[in-house]
């Protein structure tokens, strides 16, 4: 069955590259990687995410174990990666364990990305039974004074302790997943030292901790992000596209092999759109597959391949349309990675990554 299912994936990821590279408006494969916002809303402020300047008027709230089980429904046959996260903190969800069980009820990998300060001894025992695969706690800072001025609102100390449970949990548990990331954005200055780091790992010691991560800020296209003084984040660029670059471009891959679900049904194209700016329906009225080749999409792809994105609102402001080409034919796919982590497994498939994209090594737990 494992197989079969592997089968399935690999011949659909190709057959979306080659939709893709044939520019077709309508997609003939199903997409292969889901975002499904468990909830919009955050128990931090931190300065470098979009979440924290949505504009007052939105609404914000939590999926309905309902719609949730429709989604998954949906796309089980056909979902290769799966996370648990959008714009908001996961953990806020009372269901979140629950919501993980369905998904591996029906044979879907989850991953989450939490900030941990809401992990109790109880919900993570109910996580990691519930069969969760992966989870990244965002860890920004290796002492007090830069996590509590980078993750504002968070403690420091209570959520190493959150972690900690976690970590224990699963070693008293005995079991191999989830997979734990921790992950910390940094920036090359002394609060982000080889010391602190070294200090901060040594808290994990003797714990299932199987990687260390560190990655560099993202201004996510907001202005906002980028104003704010925490990382230097760089202003956000609107691409150009003129006579010198114009041979290297190529339509966003995304709207090709991504569907991003926000709490409420709406459904997006991709994790960058934070704010339900491109609306391409909703899953209470539509299926995922109607949507999936319904007007608003088509129209995004059919602009992306004429090279009409300087006016898009979120596009205009991406970084993904010079992707490296080997004989004009882009080499770089979303669904071929999720394919080697599916083939490879979490851990070879982290090595494999940090080395393709020259990051610092991964550390393991000391
Ligand atoms: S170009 Fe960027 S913003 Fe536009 S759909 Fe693709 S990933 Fe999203």
């Amino acid at each position: 069955m494992g197989m079969q299912k592997d089968t399935t994936f690999f011949v659909n990821v190709l057959n979306s590259y080659y939709n893709y590279l044939r520019k077709r408006v309508i997609c003939k494969s199903t997409p292969s990687i889901f975002w499904i916002e468990p909830t919009n809303a955050c128990n931090l402020i931190c300065p470098m995410c979009p979440t924290t300047y949505a504009s007052p008027d939105t609404k914000k709230g939590f999926i309905s174990f309902e719609l949730f089980k429709k989604i998954i429904d949906e796309i089980s046959d056909f979902v290769l990666e799966s996370k648990l996260l959008q714009g908001g903190e996961p953990l806020l969800h009372p269901q979140i364990a629950e919501m993980v069980e369905y998904m591996k009820l029906k044979g879907v990998r989850t991953e989450i990305d939490s900030n941990g300060t809401l992990l109790t001894e109880k919900l993570a025992r109910n996580l990691i039974e519930a069969g969760l695969d992966f989870i990244s706690f965002s860890f920004d800072g290796y002492d007090k004074e830069t996590y509590e001025s980078i993750r504002i609102k968070a403690v420091f100390d209570k959520t190493i302790e959150n972690i900690l449970v976690f970590l224990e949990a699963k070693k008293r548990l005995k079991r191999k997943n989830p997979y734990v990331r921790i992950k910390s954005i940094v920036q090359k200055d002394k609060r982000f030292s080889e010391d602190k780091k070294k200090k901060f790992m040594q808290r994990f010691g003797g714990l299932p901790v199987d990687e260390f991560d560190i990655t560099e800020a993202f201004n996510w296209g907001n202005e906002k992000v980028a104003a704010s003084k925490v990382y230097s984040l760089g202003k956000v660029k609107k691409i150009e596209i003129n006579e010198k670059n114009e041979r290297f471009y190529h339509p966003c891959q995304r709207l090709w092999t991504t569907m991003s679900i926000l709490w409420d049904g709406t459904v997006v194209p991709c994790c960058q759109d934070f704010y339900g700016e491109y609306k391409l329906g909703n899953i209470n009225e539509k299926s995922i597959l109607e949507i999936w080749n319904d007007e608003p999409i088509q129209l995004l792809r059919t602009k992306n391949i004429k090279k009409e994105v300087v006016d898009l609102p979120l596009c205009s402001k991406c970084s993904i349309f010079f992707t490296p080409t080997v004989f004009s034919i882009p080499t770089y796919f979303y669904g071929f990675p999720s394919l080697l982590k599916r083939i490879l497994g979490y851990g070879l498939y982290q090595k494999l990554n940090h080395k393709l994209s020259a990051k610092t090594k991964i550390s393991k737990s000391p």
